[in-house]
């Protein structure tokens, strides 16, 4: 690759809101064959709403108490999920909580001390590993999840409180983005913390046919080694905290312009606008550098 066509496909890429770090980045893009994504924030839009608050039958308080409980947990955490909830406890008109004793396991969920209660709340298997059980709600928690809805359980005092279902639209976007990455032979690979189910649900949507679900923040960069490990030339697409060290294990990391500081940092290319079409562009980019350089 020379100094002169790297310096032009980083100039002409940054006119499309593609913003290229180092030239390895570059050059490697049109050898990728697998695209990883981190589901939320860069599938789809980040900006996630409460749908449904489901109270269980032992707590024998209403909808709305259980969401005021469940906020004076989460307004502690800066999880995308615990403002959809804090927002919403807001809009009902509740005022919410302080928390004491707040902890929040990454990648699991979050517990406090509200209104000298125990309040625990995240997936399933977090309130499973809390000494809760949780199937007396887990029929109609998997209803809300083939809608591709998140749902999350609560915890009040070492019993089943609820269920609350958030919803995350897809990007407009990436529906398009994934079929023309498709086209070019690219494999496109759903990476997440969320639920398999849900998952599943929003990836059918997008024609997307593989799915790593249920992925602990410490384990999304194995699973890019393993690809790479396959022979597969990897890139992955993230925005989050968590993303970062999958980020830097793939052949290019690809971060969301919208995403945190600690992903941009950590990846060789950034998208500005957010959304998958940029990783169709860079390919292209990426294709035309290379041929200039042959
Ligand atoms: P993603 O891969 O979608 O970014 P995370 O790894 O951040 O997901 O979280 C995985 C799961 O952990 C969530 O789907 C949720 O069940 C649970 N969780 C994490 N943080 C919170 C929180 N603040 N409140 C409730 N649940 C949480
Ligand atoms: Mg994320």
């Amino acid at each position: 690759a020379t100094p002169m066509s790297i310096m032009v496909g980083v100039g002409r890429g940054a006119g499309l809101g593609v913003l290229i770090k180092n030239a390895e980045a570059l050059e490697r893009m049109e050898k990728v064959n697998t695209l990883v994504v981190d589901k939320t924030g860069t599938l789809t839009q980040g900006k996630p709403s409460v749908t449904q608050v489901v109270t269980a039958a032992g707590f024998e308080q209403d909808k709305d108490e259980l969401l005021r409980l469940v906020a004076g947990v989460e307004r502690a955490s800066e999880h995308p999920l615990a403002a959809a909830i804090v927002d919403a406890a807001t809009a009902a008109g509740l005022s919410i909580p302080e928390v004491a004793d707040f902890d929040a396991p990454v990648g699991k969920g979050v517990t406090g001390t509200v209104d000298q209660r125990q309040v625990r709340v995240g997936s399933a298997a977090f309130l499973t590993g809390e000494g809760l059980d949780p199937s007396a709600l887990a029929t109609q928690a998997d209803e809300l999840r083939a809608d591709g809805a998140t749902v999350i359980f609560a915890g009040v005092d070492d019993q089943l409180a609820g269920i609350i279902a958030i919803a995350d639209p897809v990007k407009e976007t990436t529906p398009e983005a994934v079929k023309a990455l498709r086209a070019e032979g690219v494999e496109v690979v759903m990476l997440t913390g969320d639920n398999r189910v849900t998952a599943q649900a929003v990836a059918r949507r997008l024609g997307i046919d593989r799915v790593e679900a249920e992925v602990l923040p410490d384990h999304k960069a194995d699973v890019v080694t393993r690809l790479r490990s396959e022979g597969r030339v990897v890139a992955m697409a993230g925005d989050g905290v968590n993303d970062a060290p999958a980020l830097a294990a793939a052949d290019v990391g690809l971060a969301m312009g919208s995403g945190t500081d600690v992903a941009i940092e950590s990846a060789g290319i950034t998208l500005l606008k957010g959304d998958l079409t940029g990783i169709v562009r860079a390919r292209s980019l990426s294709a035309a550098t290379m041929s200039n350089i042959r």
